[in-house]
């Protein structure tokens, strides 16, 4: 290295947006190692307050900052993490959801939590004179500070292998390090493939080395030197025990290389592309020739369920990678099953990469790199997924755009969708917004000229739509005289699919066994601990659960309240279907699905996929089933009770149980069987019921987009949510009268509601306030959240006790 001085452009410091709660960004002097690396964009470790975090350089330039600046750490991208626009579109969200900067920025980059985790500890020279000393002196049981430099002695170890051999490691760490004994890391974990399992991993021979190996080390690196090329580690475990293990160690001595399976998941059979009918080709011709004009266009494509979506999604990535550009398709959490990444993989081969919350860290980090460099240009991902860097983005799908997962539930809280459009427009893209009961919001904007509408008004070869009946269950009640779960009708028609074969869906959306514990004397329902929810009994675990913060109890022998031992078990939940069905069918195979039974991405295939084979003749499940399965083979859908959902506090709730009920009543009759859906529910005459069975969307539109036009509920006029929490009463309820006091009287246009107890009044042990604003102008909403943000950063209160939610999807 040359001493001589920089050239006089090299930046000496940087403005860095860091993840905390704060709308300012930081000034950090630039060591010389990084001034001419350091660009907009790339991620920066620096020290802030006794810790050190990770954020995005806004800006790089010379002017010293008026308090001394302290050092940046280490430069995490040599690339930019986020490109200008993707920098502008954190601003825009920042602004529009009034979320901090910082934490928008975080949310848009997928690898910071995996660095975070991932410190590394070694010794200092004073440090390592200091373990040399203890070594020496006394053979005494050692203290947990001496315990950590004997360990670090040895090699450098990561904070989660130290805490796991000392006790109180962090604070003990924290002390050590501030004595200058020891020093800490932060590595890019996310390079490190050694945590994924062997079935992900391949390994290839990079180089001999006169090192003398163990034996189990030497064989495999002869093997691989032998056998160039990459191997799979489990493939390769069935010639080489132990190859896994061995691979690991030839790899941190950088003999052999570990790298990552691309995610590839083809259990389904190539699909070869259909011709597509007309619909699906006029609906195609008009994004193709939007995407031949390279500039924005919102589309929106209604097509009810069988009418073959997915294949216009297909055919409209091909056309935009045919003009070079790129496409991604954001899918609901739910949605993205190995079945549709198969399909994508199919037809685009290694051009396709997933973008999954339930993939491991390093394998999404993995997936993001691909992107960025552009080897992938196709993306299928959940939510966050519309953050990804795709190079030179043509074509923005979002699939079943009503779907609640699309809303982020913490800072910044965004909505999937409304970013998709938003990034388009930016980016000069096409964007397509599909389902078969697309959002009223979504509606409205095609209704009123901003987006396009294409419609799929038939099922693919004109299969017919379901037939459904409703099943007034009062009346069953009357003229059976018992208060059964299944209708009588709903027991024949599963006798039917029975003895034909044939496969059943019943929808319940309610996990559990019962929905709640009473008292029979004295009406008392057992209600969680940390929330004023009633617990949920669940008979495998015998427990009663909160379905709001996991708190568990033992059902009690006796009412908490009077004494009495009558408790009774009220509503009827999954779980409880799944039994009195194995009672009713005993020769039935049946399957349950739900957040119980499912714990992680497998479960879910698992049972699905056993489902699709017909391992199982009946599935039962809560929403998860309702969901864009395609299985020709259920002829049978029973919603067991369309009132769940229905009585919610929420102005949705109608919106809600009408997708959720025409959604669950197209996955019957996909195949050459026609199909039919039956819908048990009190509420015989509710539009949201009535309209669903009719499969009638226009309908059900019409009635709903009057309602909110009448309660100047969106599309008219926005909404936002405010959330006061404290785990003090007092504090819940005096901050929030003062944000009452600060909102009203509210300027013209302006509407507010509350503050009043949220309609979760406590939850985790926190009290809970809220206000609503309604305000007929965007602009006016956005300035008075502002103030409301303003006001509690001058009272000093904690950041998390306020939660703004502008364009709230739900008011639980
Ligand atoms: P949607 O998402 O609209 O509910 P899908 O895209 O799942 O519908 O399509 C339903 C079924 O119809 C799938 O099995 C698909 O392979 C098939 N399909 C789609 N387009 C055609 C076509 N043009 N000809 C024949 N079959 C088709
Ligand atoms: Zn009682
Ligand atoms: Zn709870």
């Amino acid at each position: 290295m040359s001493a001589a001085p920089l050239p006089s452009e090299a930046p000496l410091y940087c403005d860095v947006s860091l993840p905390v709660p704060l709308d300012q960004a930081f000034t950090y002097r630039l060591p010389e190692t990084l001034r001419h690396r350091v660009r907009v964009g790339c991620r920066v470790l620096v020290p802030f307050g006794t810790r050190q975090l990770t954020g995005v350089v806004l800006e790089t330039h010379s002017h010293p900052p008026a308090s001394t600046a302290r050092e940046a750490l280490r430069l995490l991208d040599e690339e930019p993490a986020l490109d200008p626009g993707l920098l502008k579109l954190g601003r825009w969200i920042s602004t529009y959801y009034c979320a901090p900067l910082g934490e928008t920025l975080r949310a848009m980059t997928p690898l910071a939590a995996d660095i975070r985790h991932s410190r590394v500890y070694s010794l200092t020279t004073s440090g390592r004179d200091a373990a040399r000393q203890l070594s020496l002196s006394s053979d005494d049981k050692p203290d947990a500070a001496s315990e950590v430099l004997r360990l670090l002695d040895a090699r450098p170890r990561t904070a989660t292998y130290l805490a796991g051999k000392v006790e109180k490691s962090s604070s003990l760490l924290r002390s050590l390090e501030k004595k200058g004994f020891i020093r800490s890391e932060d590595t890019a974990a996310d390079r490190d493939p050694l945590r994924a399992s062997a079935a992900r991993l391949r390994v290839e021979f990079v180089t001999r080395t006169e090192e003398k190996l163990p034996k189990l080390e030497r064989e495999l690196l002869a093997y691989l030197e032998l056998h160039p090329g990459e191997h799979n580690l489990a493939t390769l475990e069935a010639t080489f025990p132990k190859a896994s293990a061995g691979a690991r160690s030839l790899a941190r001595r950088q003999l052999a290389r570990l790298a990552l399976e691309a995610v590839s998941t083809n259990t389904t059979p190539p699909r070869l592309p259909h011709a597509p009918n007309a619909h699906q080709r006029a609906a195609f011709d008009a994004i193709q020739s939007a995407l031949a004009v390279r500039r924005f266009h919102a589309f929106l494509l209604e097509g009810v369920t069988g009418s073959g979506k997915t294949e216009v999604y297909l055919n409209a990535i091909e056309a935009a990678l045919a003009i070079g550009r790129g496409a991604l398709l954001l899918v609901p959490e739910i949605g993205l099953t190995p079945a549709v990444a198969g399909q994508f993989h199919h037809r685009f081969g290694n051009r396709v990469a997933i973008l999954h919350s339930a993939f491991h860290d390093s394998e999404r980090a993995q997936e993001w790199r691909r992107i960025r460099a552009g080897e992938a240009s196709v993306v299928v991902a959940t939510r966050s997924g519309v953050f990804a860097p795709v190079r030179n983005l043509g074509l923005i799908i979002v699939d079943e755009e009503h779907d609640q997962s699309y809303k982020q539930q913490e800072t910044p809280r965004y909505h999937g969708r409304d970013i998709a459009v938003v990034r388009a427009r930016d980016e000069g893209a096409v964007v397509v917004l599909g389902s078969a009961t697309p959002s009223l919001e979504t509606r409205y904007n095609a209704e009123s000229g901003k987006y396009t509408r294409l419609s799929l008004p038939e099922r693919i070869e004109q299969r017919p739509m379901p037939k459904v009946a409703i099943i007034d269950m009062r009346k069953e009640f009357l003229e059976s005289r018992k208060q059964a779960t299944f209708s009588r009708a709903l027991i024949d028609a599963v006798v039917e699919r029975l003895d034909n074969r044939e496969q059943t869906m019943l929808l319940l959306n309610r996990r559990g066994f019962s929905s709640f514990v009473a008292c029979r004397a004295c009406g008392e329902r057992m209600q969680c601990a940390n929330c004023s929810v009633t617990l949920t009994y669940h008979r495998r675990d015998r427990r009663m659960l909160c379905h709001y913060c996991n708190y568990a109890e033992r059902v009690p022998d006796r009412c908490s309240k009077c004494d009495s031992e009558f408790l009774q078990f009220i509503g009827v939940g999954s779980e409880r279907v799944e039994q009195e069905l194995s009672a009713a069918f005993p020769r039935a195979r049946i399957a349950r699905l739900d957040r119980d039974t499912v714990s992680g991405k497998h479960d879910y295939e698992t049972i699905l996929s056993g489902f699709r084979e017909h391992n199982y003749d009946i599935l039962v499940g809560t929403q998860m089933i309702a969901k864009g399965h395609d299985i020709p083979n259920v002829t049978l859908v029973g919603i067991v009770n369309a009132d769940v959902g229905l009585g919610l506090p929420d102005f949705r709730a109608a919106e809600r149980t009408f997708q959720l009920l025409t959604q669950a009543a197209g996955r019957a009759g996909r195949g050459n069987t026609p199909g039919i859906v039956l819908i048990q529910t009190v509420n015989p005459d509710h539009y949201a019921i009535l309209c669903a069975a009719a499969q009638d969307y226009e309908k059900f539109y019409v009635k709903e987009i009057e309602f909110r036009r009448l309660m100047h509920y969106p599309p008219f006029g926005a909404l936002a949510s405010v959330l006061i929490r404290a785990t003090n009463e007092e504090d819940a309820l005096s901050r929030s009268a003062a944000l009452g006091r600060l909102l009203n009287p509210a300027p013209g246009g302006v509407r507010v509601m509350g503050p009043a107890p949220a309609a979760v009044a406590r939850l985790k042990n926190e009290f809970r306030y809220q206000l609503l604003l309604k305000a007929s102008s965007r602009k006016r909403l956005n300035d008075l959240l502002g103030e409301v943000r303003r006001f509690a950063a001058n009272e000093k209160w904690n950041p998390a006790s306020l939660a703004i939610d502008v364009d709230p999807m739900t008011l639980l």
